[in-house]
């Protein structure tokens, strides 16, 4: 089965000890207990069925911090792949896509096909039966606008079963799936609207490098060419020779804030301005990790201990910088970014990626 999430390899990384490394995009993690490729959801559902626990299923690993002493169970790789259109209309195509058809593949496909919904989300690593685990985002668009439902395999029940959009309590980065093992998603259902242009262009920067305004519509492959360019300007899209993008993209989630905490946030940033943020629901307000950091003294390319360090290209982006370093180091740079930031803001960062084995 050839592997599409294979990282490849260099002679640094082979120093690394432990073979969960090589199926993560830091590049770090201790050994398995087994690993288990998997290639189309009965094949998933029987090796997660035949495992002795505890079980941890990996895609893409693009969003998983794995601690040094590795995972004692088994590891069951998500390599399924392929998609369908499950329901068509004048204006719309519903897609059905397995679990592990790599998410930028369909990206590329919708944009081909003339499918506007997701081309925001262009050079997002890992694969597509991920994206409903944290409600995938970027660029003014994210999973839960397109997602009609998840077909999951229900480890309590022992059944398959299909999970409508309503029920995922989808989130900002966070649904039902994040952080619980009990269900495996098998395949993921998308409407997407037939049209060559994208949806209204939502975030300031992005119409920016397109050259217009936001709430305008531009041809589909214009999106993701911008957006492709402007991620890989801050390591945001996987390149082997591009150390800043050994990373998990961003360790943190932009912090949202109860009135009151945000108060207190602008009286200790008072000399700083106005702190960039973005008012939400309930009258809470969502404020940017990556400024709260900066601001804390933790700069593009910081170093932390033996070999990790912040991207230079993103500050929300930790990396294995030589590719030998350990998750124990990278955990200690994110403790020193949450503590300082708490001590100087008053505000908790929470990490985006899943811990295993470890913990900020
Ligand atoms: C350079 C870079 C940039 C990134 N940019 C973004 C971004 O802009 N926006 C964003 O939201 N994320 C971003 N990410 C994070 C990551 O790419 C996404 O979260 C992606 O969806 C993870 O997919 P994966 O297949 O790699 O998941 P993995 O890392 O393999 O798994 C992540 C979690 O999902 C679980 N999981 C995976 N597949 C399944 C399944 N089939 N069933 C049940 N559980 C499963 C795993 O157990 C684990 O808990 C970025 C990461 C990198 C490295």
């Amino acid at each position: 089965m050839s592997d599409a999430y294979a990282q490849s390899t260099t002679e640094a990384d082979r120093a690394i000890p432990g073979p969960l490394a090589s199926y993560t995009t830091l590049r770090m993690g201790g050994p398995a207990g087994r690993i288990v490729a998997a290639g189309g959801a009965d094949e998933i559902i029987r090796a997660v069925q035949a495992a002795d626990e505890p079980v941890l299923i990996l895609a893409g690993g693009s969003n998983v911090v794995i601690g040094d002493a590795g995972f004692p169970g088994t590891v069951v790789l998500v390599r399924s792949g392929g998609l369908r259109v499950v329901a068509e209309d004048a204006g719309s195509v519903t897609v059905r896509v397995e679990a592990g058809e790599p998410w930028d593949d369909l990206v590329a496909a919708t944009v081909a096909n003339g499918w506007a919904g997701v081309e925001c989300l262009s050079g997002i690593p890992g694969s597509t039966g991920a994206t409903p685990i944290q409600n995938v985002g970027a660029y003014g668009q994210e999973v839960a606008e397109t997602i009609t439902g998840v077909e999951v395999y229900d480890r309590v029940g022992g059944t398959r079963q299909f999970i409508p959009a309503a029920d995922c309590g989808f989130a900002y980065r966070g649904s039902i799936f994040k952080y619980r093992d009990r269900w495996v998603v098998l395949s993921v259902d998308f409407r997407l609207a037939r049209s060559p242009l994208s949806g209204p262009v939502r975030y300031a920067e992005l119409g920016r490098a397109l050259g217009v305004e936001v709430g305008e519509r531009v041809p589909l492959a214009d999106a993701r060419a911008a957006v492709l360019r402007l991620r890989a300007g801050k390591g945001m899209v996987l390149d082997a020779t591009d150390p800043d993008t050994r990373s998990v993209g961003s360790f943190f989630t932009n912090p949202v804030l109860d009135r009151a905490t945000y108060e207190l946030l602008r009286e200790r940033a008072v000399e700083l301005g106005e702190p960039p943020h973005w008012p939400g629901a309930d009258d809470t307000v969502k404020v940017s990790a990556a400024w709260l950091i900066d601001k804390a003294g933790f700069v593009k390319g910081h170093p932390g201990p033996d070999g990790v360090a912040i991207s230079s290209k993103h500050t929300l982006a930790l990396t294995n910088r030589t590719g030998t370093a350990h998750t124990a180091d990278l955990i200690a740079l994110a403790r020193d970014i949450r503590d300082t930031v708490h001590t100087r803001f008053g505000v908790t960062l929470h990490p985006e990626p899943v811990l295993i084995n470890c913990t900020v």
